[in-house]
């Protein structure tokens, strides 16, 4: 089943004395163009403190310069700017990368240089640039400034399958003959680990951690996340290599997920962000943490989220076409509360506390309740309501029912080519016939059971 992007999913449960679970997931189309129409309260200003020379309004589009020659002098500089910063990582060199920057001792410019060594620490040895679009001058921006912008892309080494590829708006000024760039990260464009000033990266062969923070935090970041690995790795049989962000705090967060502060739901812990094409895994997410969502969990809670971040991760390099909402979040919430020995109606709070009051729901949730149509409580009863299906699956039929279920709908990506896997993306009949088979029951049959389990569990 495909969703239209971009998606969202969040929720946070505080079950008793256990606070749980936070996710919020762009969808697997969801271009990473897309966020720079997003309105955000330029991130940029927030850590630099001086708006007025951020070029560029906040997540205002440019419009396209009508240009007669598809060539122009912008789009040549910015072209040879970028392949001078690519070159810069391959050799391993901070002065041919200063180079390319207009006025190292700036604010702006510091930031550009420290964007370097986000890369190298990150590990990253070149870039890709492409689709490089002269913008319309604006008004605000500086005098003799000329903006562009690329779709650039960049790999992390044994961690990303796939480029990631950006939207970024770059900006170049001539001074002496010289273009150079005066900033590669527009008001409105989304950031990357290697746009957080002071990156430091720790890693082992499953997992790298990289974020602004204390070597001690990183490190049991890296810790917690290895164990999440091991539990993703003990259902699924292999956990793909993962790359979690740890921001400082939550105006980076935003700036990474590419959004307004403001439209991340106030419980949401952690993310799941990248592109993916249609018909192919994906290749290069991000885990990204959000401090203030985190700060509300307990140890375990933090456990769970990033071990649920984690299997949405695996499995989204594992298979080419999306679940349904409730099956994917439900996964993610088993295999995370798999082997902490928390009670169902602990878990299942919020949802059992709403099935005594209203009924259970009719339907298994569905992409609006993950998104908050039903309020915060909604939100937590639609993770828990999946976690139960997911839980009911396991226990009448075993583990490898729910894994063998995932597999078949979310496809192999070693059997089918691309494009043909992508015109057989599962739909509702492929649902029905794949819970058939490996659950025992037609999707009617199973959401009666389902409710009829809800009740119960509930009268007690
Ligand atoms: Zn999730």
């Amino acid at each position: 089943m495909r969703f239209a992007a971009p998606r969202r999913i969040m929720a946070a449960a505080v079950i008793g004395s256990a606070a749980l679970s936070g996710c919020q997931s762009a969808g697997p189309t969801a271009p990473v163009a897309s966020v720079a129409s997003v309105d955000t309260a330029s991130p940029d200003a927030t850590i630099t403190g001086s708006p007025a020379q951020i070029p560029g309004s906040a997540g205002t589009a440019r419009p396209v310069t009508p240009s007669p020659s598809p060539v122009d002098e912008t789009t040549r500089q910015v072209e040879r700017l970028l392949t001078e910063r690519s070159g810069a990582l391959a050799a391993g060199d901070p002065g041919a990368w200063a180079a390319t920057v207009h006025d190292p001792a700036s604010a702006q410019g510091a930031r550009e240089i420290a964007a370097y060594q986000g890369l190298q620490a990150l590990g990253v040895r070149s870039l890709t640039v492409s689709d490089i679009r002269t913008l319309a001058p604006m008004a605000g921006d500086p005098p003799g400034v000329l903006t562009a912008s690329v779709r650039l892309g960049y790999r992390i080494p044994g961690f990303d399958r796939a480029d990631r590829v950006l939207t970024r708006t770059v900006s170049v000024a001539e001074t002496a003959g010289r273009w150079r760039i005066v900033r590669w990260l527009g008001a409105g464009d989304q950031w990357e680990a290697f746009d957080l000033p002071g990156l430091q990266v720790a890693h082992t062969t499953s997992v790298l951690v990289a974020g602004p923070v204390p070597t001690e935090e990183l490190l049991a970041q890296l810790a917690a996340a290895e164990t999440g690995q091991g539990q993703v790795a003990d259902v699924l049989g292999r956990a793909t290599a993962a790359v979690v962000v740890v921001p400082t705090d939550d105006t980076e967060a935003a700036g990474l997920l590419g959004v307004a502060g403001s439209q991340i739901g106030s419980t949401v812990a952690a993310t799941t962000h990248g592109r993916r094409e249609p018909g192919r895994p994906a290749g290069a997410d991000r885990v990204i943490l959000r401090p203030s969502g985190l700060s509300r969990l307990t140890t375990a809670g933090r456990r769970v989220v990033l071990t649920h971040e984690l299997t949405h991760v695996s499995l989204r390099a594992q298979s080419i076409h999306d679940l349904p909402f409730w099956l994917s979040e439900g996964f993610a919430e088993w295999v995370a509360f798999r082997d902490e020995g928390l009670p169902v109606r602990t878990i299942a709070a919020v949802l059992l506390e709403r099935v005594r009051a209203q009924g259970p729901p009719r339907s298994l949730p569905t992409e609006a309740d993950f998104a908050g149509q039903d309020g915060e409580a909604g939100v937590a009863a639609a993770y828990q309501g999946s976690w139960l299906a997911a839980q009911r699956i396991v226990r009448e039929r075993g583990a490898q029912a729910l894994v063998a279920l995932l597999r078949e709908l979310g496809g192999d990506p070693d059997v089918l080519a691309p494009v043909e896997s992508a015109e057989l993306a599962p739909d509702e009949l492929a649902l029905e016939r794949a819970m058939s088979r490996h659950i025992g029951d037609g999707r009617e049959q199973f959401v009666t059971l389902w409710r009829a389990e809800l009740v119960a569990l509930a009268r007690y």
